[in-house]
């Protein structure tokens, strides 16, 4: 709809800002909540998204390290997004790539916690007084809410994400998928639900969006795969003809122009394998 805002290149990564990012400061300011000054409460955004945004960059070098290469880091009002050029299927490695952006924001914690504690023990008296304690405090708070959230198991969170890895070890990437977006659907629904049932104050329109996109996001991810695996197997004459139906993929998947496909077609009569071009 708009373009992104691009913010400039980190480690030659690009970095933009997606409008409908620009709905978060619109609803801090409309609702006003919480003591601090609304120009703090501005600015704590803006640090917690600098910390997503070295969250991803985690992602992105982790992925560089194996050769994929990142095409940009886009910010939403849900979070921020590395968009990778593929996944790895090495469990090994995708375990690290995921696990790299979470431990980002326990570093931050942990370097903002030692200066705290160094910056109190040199100037108690100053430091206490200074505005910059809370600000500080709560930007710590902001990024070990970030670790447990993304450490959930819900795929395709971070900790979803290892959930996948970890099942690839001992199966095919495809039913490691399966199996982590499913259990992570259940989970998120799990979750959501307790959310609602015991603690009503924290279920915000917000929080159900993010389960929203938790579960539309993982199915979309299961749903490439299988269609990449399907395009595999008709690539493989040994796997036999195999049949496409686009309808086999949900809606929001369908390519809008599908390749043509080499089958390999096993004809009893001359008992040879016949090459055949099929446009979907
Ligand atoms: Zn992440």
């Amino acid at each position: 709809m708009f373009p992104a805002l691009k913010l400039g290149r980190l480690f030659d990564i690009p970095v933009q800002i997606h409008w409908t990012f620009w709905l978060l400061p619109l609803w801090v300011v409309l609702t006003q909540g919480g003591q601090a000054p609304i120009a703090i409460q501005l600015l704590l955004l803006a640090a917690i998204f600098g910390c997503i945004v070295l969250h991803e960059l985690g992602h992105a070098l982790a992925a560089r390290m194996y050769g994929i290469r990142t095409r940009n880091i886009t910010l939403y009002p849900i979070g921020g997004v590395a968009s990778l050029e593929r996944i790895s299927e090495k469990p090994a490695e995708e375990l690290v790539i995921a696990a790299a952006g979470p431990a980002v924001n326990v570093a931050i914690a942990l370097g903002l916690g030692a200066g705290m504690a160094v910056a109190s023990a040199v100037a108690p008296a100053a430091f206490v007084r200074s505005a910059g304690e809370g600000f500080l405090s709560w930007l710590i708070v902001a990024n070990l809410l970030l670790v447990a959230f993304n450490l959930i198991p819900a795929f395709p969170l971070d900790g979803g994400r290892m959930f996948r890895a970890l099942l690839g070890f001992f199966t095919s990437y495809v039913k490691a998928t399966r199996i982590a977006v499913y259990a992570g659907a259940v989970l998120t629904a799990i979750l959501l639900g307790a959310v609602i049932l015991f603690f009503p104050q924290f279920a915000t329109p917000f929080l159900i969006v993010i389960a929203v996109f938790v579960f539309f996001a993982g199915q979309q991810e299961l749903a490439m795969l299988e269609y990449r695996e399907r395009m595999r197997q008709a690539a493989d004459p040994f796997a036999g003809p195999v049949r496409f139906t686009l309808n086999d993929m949900p809606p929001w998947v369908q390519p809008p122009v599908t390749p043509p496909v080499t089958v390999h077609v096993w004809d009893p009569r001359t008992g040879e394998w016949v090459r055949q071009e099929q446009r979907m």
